[in-house]
């Protein structure tokens, strides 16, 4: 489809439904998109790649869902700070050769989650690719003015708490790369195919004031709570048996045919939840006298351990057991003899 007609396509599905404030006053067809921002708030703004062959695979992934996932990616990281998404921005590089299928099939994907947001597409661009398909989003949203949830806020004594549950979108992942990828249906794996961002949560936060710190898990509980310990000048520590398991193996337990198969399930889909990623759930801090709800807008809030003054990271295990959480590393309680940081 020439890139005329496919912008025209893209602006009639775009203008189906604009937000309800009527925060885009002009939208897609002109030079730049003009919106009107509610008074005595900030603008929270982020970015975010999704590029085949690093990001997702036209073979593992359906269009729907590489559409849904691209959205899913900005709109976490506007939960991530409390915020209010209002619109997005796509720019698009599509090889020459790519079905009009495809297209169609990725813009569904992205635009039914926009609409369940009240996100308005406003704007992109789009270029021929030579490299598969590339596609940018920006998206941009509000927050009342001084209320972002910073990473920079935890303090030695705040609970550290999360989202729903974690690792089962890098299960799902794990299962791609294998040979039983055959038998995956995307529409029984959600976490990974259509990852539902945690907005309400976030506002919930910054609307009560409860979170000190937070960040959005996007590249895993040991990588992002890391990225929290940073910027607060702080150190954590995690109990393993309190992380909620999402990897589908944690549910099956009873399925498992020995004590010993359990545990190995079991340190498998703890190991997904520490190092997994794309979770796009919300990892939050709140001092020990906020009183954080067990469930925000139906989701579950677990607390998972707490912030120390030592800047170091431990993961607290079976019996006890304290080890260096490392970030992205791979950590086995089954095979105590290869964690190097364990004492
Ligand atoms: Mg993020």
């Amino acid at each position: 489809l020439p890139e005329k007609q496919l912008i025209r396509l893209i602006r009639r599905q775009a203008s189906t439904r604009r937000t309800a404030a009527g925060v885009i006053a002009t939208g897609i067809g002109d030079d730049s998109a003009v919106l009107r921002l509610p008074s005595n708030h900030e603008v929270v703004v982020t970015t975010d790649f999704s590029l085949e062959g690093t990001h997702f695979r036209r073979e593992w992934h359906p269009p729907r869902a590489v559409g849904h996932r691209c959205l899913a990616r900005g709109l976490s990281d506007i939960a991530a700070m409390g915020g209010t998404p209002l619109a997005a921005f796509l720019s698009l590089g599509l090889p020459a050769r790519i079905p009009q299928t495809w297209v169609n099939d990725f813009l569904r994907g992205l635009l039914e989650l926009a609409r369940k947001f009240r996100v308005s597409l406003a704007g992109g661009d789009i270029a021929q690719s030579s490299v598969g398909v590339l596609a940018d989003i920006v998206v941009l949203g509000t927050v009342p003015a001084g209320r972002a949830i910073l990473r920079s806020g935890a303090k030695p004594g705040d609970g550290i708490h999360v989202t729903g549950a974690l690792g089962a979108s890098a299960a799902t992942l794990a299962r791609l790369r294998s040979q039983s990828r055959a038998r995956i249906v995307p529409s029984r794996h959600p976490a990974h195919f259509f990852p539902e961002p945690r907005i309400v949560v976030g506002q919930f936060l910054s609307k009560k004031r409860l979170a000190s710190a937070m960040i959005d898990v996007s590249d895993g509980l040991s990588t992002d709570l890391a990225h929290i310990c940073e910027e607060s000048g702080v150190g954590a520590v995690v109990y393993g048996d309190l992380i909620p398991l999402g990897a589908p193996a944690a549910r099956g337990l009873s399925a498992s045919p020995t004590v010993r198969a359990d545990s190995a399930t079991r340190a498998s889909a703890l190991n997904f939840a520490l190092h997994g990623g794309e979770d796009y759930e919300l990892l939050f801090t709140a001092p020990a006298s906020a009183r954080v709800p067990p469930r925000i807008a139906g989701v579950p809030i677990t607390r998972i351990g707490e912030i120390t003054r030592a800047k170091k990271m431990w993961l607290i295990g079976a019996g006890g057991r304290r080890q260096w959480l490392v970030s992205g590393g791979w950590e086995h309680f089954a095979n105590p003899g290869r964690n190097k940081g364990s004492r």
